[in-house]
């Protein structure tokens, strides 16, 4: 009963989301703060205000989302734990926010720059579905983000995976002769996942001028608000570049399914022209008020990006002091490994303490442990778990 192309799907396996007890969370990279009590109140007053838009079809490009994404880029900068805060004028939750000095986009973001789809997943495979083909190979590390391999399945794109260096940082040079080699498209997470590192925007700019002009080059910076540099700023010097960013994680909107990317005007539409072939409805009524709201709210996103990044920091000394190896983080998450200890013994026992982490079977990774920063008191728990191992 199944069709061919069936034996070419590996589906992705996300984090386990078990129901048997309540966890501790830190498995899935998602935020762990709630969103703008704005968006709570837009969500709220759009359902009682206009339930009728319930029953009817929503806006299909988004367009009020796209201007506030793009509006919400241009006053942070893209880079919400470097933004800088001013405190809000009355009633609100947030606060003025303005990019760092380093984080400026030398141009106007405009709304035409922006795609937006049902979580950047779905974003991403539209990306793969318009951009990259089964006659070339397309490039990305081996270590990143697993879904572009199921991906590659599903749109029989071959793939061309290279190792990453020692030190755990993208090999540029390998991407970049193998990318010229087939004269073949590059995807990556900057920062990079599981590792948790990210290259500088001038080492992306090197890679961009190096790599074939005809060709997509997509970066995903899901977790650039963290501490990453983000590479909106060179769209202003490459025609093919994609950048691919979520609400899921800075924007504590997992649970709503919103992704977008910013490109150029022709990449855009022909993105736009895979959605209007295949879910010509991607985002929902009310995931698009939950989107315009938050990005109207940034400095809320970036007060929790900070603390997620003190956090972090915080904990990542806590752990070399215990002797495990770390690797300096950018992102919502910390990658690390202790020498004699058994990365799935390690889960186990912190499962067992009623806290959640990730690991991966995948060879070469299979020793360490990938852990979501969550709040002061989550990562409090923790400590007191891992303090034993
Ligand atoms: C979480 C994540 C995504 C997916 O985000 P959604 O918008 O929730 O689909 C994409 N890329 C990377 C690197 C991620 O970590």
């Amino acid at each position: 009963m199944l069709s061919s192309r069936m034996s070419n799907l590996h589906p992705y396996v996300p984090g386990e989301q078990p129901k048997d007890r309540i966890y501790i969370k830190l498995n899935a990279n998602e935020n762990p703060y709630p969103p703008s009590p704005k968006v709570i109140k837009a969500v709220r007053a759009a359902a009682k205000a206009h339930p009728e838009k319930m029953a009817l079809y929503p806006d299909p490009d988004s367009n009020e989302l796209k201007e506030a994404i793009a509006d919400m880029l241009n006053k942070s900068g893209g880079v919400l734990c470097r933004a800088n805060l001013e405190k809000g004028k009355k009633n609100g939750s947030g606060a003025i926010v303005s990019p760092s000095e380093f984080d400026k986009i030398p141009f106007v973001v405009t709304p035409d720059m922006i795609y937006a789809g049902n979580g950047s997943d779905e974003v991403l495979s539209f990306v793969f579905y318009a951009f990259f083909d089964s006659d070339r190979k397309l490039v990305m590390p081996e270590h990143t983000y697993s879904f572009y391999p199921v991906y590659g399945g599903f749109y029989d794109i071959p793939l061309e995976k290279i190792p990453l260096k020692a030190d755990w940082t993208l090999d540029t040079e390998k991407m970049l002769e193998a990318a010229n080699k087939e004269n073949s498209g590059i995807i990556f997470a900057n920062p990079n996942a599981p590792t948790s590192l990210g290259l500088t925007r001038d080492q992306v700019r090197k890679m961009l001028e190096k790599a074939p002009k005809d060709r997509v080059f997509v970066v995903d910076e899901a977790y650039v608000d963290f501490g990453g540099e983000s590479c909106i700023p060179l769209l202003a010097e490459f025609q093919n570049l994609v950048i691919v960013r979520t609400t899921s994680k800075s924007l504590c909107g997992a649970g709503q399914r919103l992704g977008y990317l910013v490109a150029n005007k022709e990449l855009v539409e022909a993105v736009t022209t895979v959605k209007n072939s295949l879910n010509h409805f991607p985002i929902d009524f009310l995931a698009q008020t939950a989107g315009i709201a938050a990005c109207r709210d940034a400095g809320y996103y970036a007060k929790c990006a900070q603390s997620v990044a003190f956090e972090r920091d915080e904990f990542i000394d806590f752990l070399r002091e215990k002797g495990w190896f770390v690797l300096d983080s950018q992102t919502n998450f910390i990658f690390c490994k202790k020498d004699g200890v058994n990365g799935q013994e390690a889960y186990r026992r912190i499962k067992k303490e009623g806290i959640l982490v990730r690991r991966f079977d995948t060879p070469g990774i299979e020793e360490y442990l990938r852990i979501t920063v969550g709040t002061h008191e989550q990562m409090q728990a923790l400590r007191d778990v891992m303090e034993e191992i």
